[in-house]
């Protein structure tokens, strides 16, 4: 397939490399990064997609999207599937795949997780909204820069899988965090708190594969210094992303909110700044109880 690919930053290199080595034709554009091996350089975002039969967009958030998508679109031949795999909000992901739909495209938000490594690996786990004609046409492709697509529903349910699964990483960061440093204080020893939360009901991902404290549980960031991993100014963008969502449908994220306003302090007075968000731990050790909430 002739394929657009545009924004190739730290994940949209390795997926359209990916594309690529499959034996796809594929087209990139993007202002500053150097093109990946195989992919041809377009001059605009709009010669990259030209004749393709799928434009992949990946990039940093959706004001860039809503631009990108205003130049791509009118580019893209009939029949066409627009797929945004960038992590946007929700009203962005519906608006530019109405507009899409409006030219005669199919249209995907298609966020994924799995990170960098997952990119690279071709494992990535991609989180799709939009109808199933244009599912049915990409899904060879999300095969190839992916270990598993599942189809959410109409257009923005992607993007919406994505923020509430982050929401609950988020918070249960910030939750298993506070436990340990509440155990610190206790005298209980970390690796006897993992050895119990880790086959008990506290369990979690975040304890039992990315445990936040050094030397415990597998090798996770946090043995290297809290180097990234998952940054914590992406799980504020993410946190943010749930918040604007939960404002606009009216859903009650108290536990969510407090997550976003606790790394929001992380972020950007606290030095987590390019930082693992695992980075959460060492600010709960340094503090004490707060009395004013
Ligand atoms: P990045 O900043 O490395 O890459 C974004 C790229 O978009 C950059 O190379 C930038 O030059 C390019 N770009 C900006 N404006 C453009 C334009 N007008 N036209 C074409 N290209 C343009 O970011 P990333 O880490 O690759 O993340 C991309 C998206 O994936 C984000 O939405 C992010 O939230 C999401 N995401 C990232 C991760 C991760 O671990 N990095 C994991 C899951 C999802």
């Amino acid at each position: 397939m002739k394929i657009g690919f545009i924004g190739l930053g730290n994940m949209g290199a390795p997926m359209a490399a990916n594309l690529a080595k499959a034996g796809h034709e594929v087209a990139g554009f993007d202002p500053v990064a150097p093109m990946p091996e195989g992919v041809r350089k377009a001059k605009t975002a709009a010669e990259a997609a030209m004749g393709a039969g799928a434009v992949i967009t990946m990039l940093p958030d959706g004001a860039i999207l809503h631009r990108v998508a205003a130049e791509v679109i009118p580019a893209m031949p009939p029949g066409a599937v627009f797929c945004d795999c960038s992590t946007v909000d929700v009203e962005s992901a519906r608006a530019v795949a109405a507009r899409a739909v409006a030219a005669g495209l199919g249209a995907l938000d298609a966020p994924v997780s799995g990170g960098i490594g997952g990119a690279e690996a071709g494992t990535l786990t991609f989180m799709v909204g939009g109808d199933d004609a244009a599912f049915a046409g990409v899904k060879p492709l999300f095969d190839i820069m992916g270990q598993k697509a599942v189809h959410c529903g109409a257009s923005g349910a992607g993007q919406a899988a994505k923020i509430c699964n982050n929401m609950i990483l988020g918070v249960t960061m910030i939750a298993t965090c506070e436990a340990f440093a509440l155990a610190d204080r206790l005298g209980l020893d970390r690796q006897k708190l993992f050895d119990v939360v880790s086959t008990s009901s506290g369990y979690s991902w975040v304890m039992n594969a990315y445990c936040p404290a050094p030397g415990v549980g597998p090798k996770s960031p946090a043995d290297t210094g809290y180097k990234p991993g998952f940054a914590a100014e992406l799980m504020l963008k993410d946190l943010n992303l749930s918040q604007q969502a939960a404002q606009m449908a009216d859903a009650d994220t108290p536990m969510g909110q407090l997550a976003a306003e606790l790394y929001r302090r992380l972020v950007e007075e606290e030095g987590g700044r390019g930082m693992d968000f695992s980075v959460m731990l060492p600010r709960f050790e340094k503090r004490r109880r707060s009395r004013t909430g």
